[in-house]
């Protein structure tokens, strides 16, 4: 059995990665990251994306709008992702969801900026939920401070599709809610720092073959590497942390994440 690994989260179209794109996944497949799923933000991004996964073999694309970009997001998404999504190496459809992290009313907005503000997020992820719906693919969630918002906008789309909440912070029994569901979560470089205990007590509480591993890089790199550049690579790195807390071994670990991965992306075992 081999220990190989994926990376189901990544953005190797940021401009972070313009320099030395090709060593960073030739690295990555050296640590025994098999494949990666790139992850489309906005629409240029989400063309970036799909150009990146025609490039390479192992490499994949997810196509979305992110809720922090939605105040340069046409009204009508969906016209140019229903194409990008249609391309044998996008998996999924995102990353969408909602971010009420950095609210106008932070930055002296009122409360109906706000409240518009949701909306517009509120919208566009709705877009979102029904193209995945309609193409038959699953969804990959980013949510920030906004997590019951989320579970009702997601609610109406059980067992018509998946999502996967990336990056996943929350307590076991949120973590219990998103199973409820039919979808996932799937843990960060995050699960490795000092004060993210509630993270590895989740961890803990999440079954084998119930989560997947992602570095979202270029941000979050896993210890060691805090604060630096984190890319697809440091999913060993992850794996190794996250063996010892599950008390697995390595391969086991990764016939279970893969697994997970494969079940929730069908168009990766193609
Ligand atoms: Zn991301």
């Amino acid at each position: 059995m081999s220990a190989g690994f994926i990376d189901t989260h990544a953005h190797l179209d940021f401009p972070d990665f313009t320099e030395d794109r090709d060593q960073v996944i030739a690295r990555a497949h050296a640590a025994g990251i098999e494949r990666i799923i790139t992850i489309g933000t906005t629409l240029e991004g989400s063309r970036a994306a799909v150009a990146i996964a025609e490039k390479y073999p192992n490499i994949y694309a997810a196509v979305g709008w992110h809720p922090s970009h939605v105040t340069e997001a046409p009204d009508e998404l969906p016209g140019e992702l229903r194409t990008l999504a249609a391309h044998a190496k996008v998996v999924a459809l995102g990353e969408c969801g909602l971010d009420y992290s950095r609210l106008p009313g932070k930055s002296g907005g009122t409360a109906e900026d706000d409240a518009a503000y949701k909306r517009r997020q509120r919208l566009l992820f709705e877009q979102q939920l029904r193209l995945a719906q309609e193409l038959g693919l699953n969804i990959i969630i980013h949510q920030r401070d906004s997590f019951a918002d989320t579970l009702e906008i997601i609610k109406p789309f059980t067992r018509k599709l998946r999502g996967v909440f990336h990056c996943f912070v929350g307590s076991p029994a949120e973590m219990q809610t998103i199973r409820e569901l039919g979808s996932l979560v799937s843990f960060t470089g995050i699960a490795t720092f000092k004060n993210a205990a509630l993270v590895r007590e989740t961890l803990s509480a999440t079954p084998l073959g119930e989560f997947m591993l992602e570095t979202d890089c270029p941000f979050l790199a896993p210890v060691p590497y805090r604060g630096k550049r984190c890319e697809p690579a440091y999913v060993a790195d992850l794996a190794n942390f996250v063996a010892r807390e599950k008390n697995c071994t390595l391969e086991e670990l990764s016939a279970a994440t893969n697994r997970a991965a494969e079940n929730f992306f069908p168009k990766l075992a193609c």
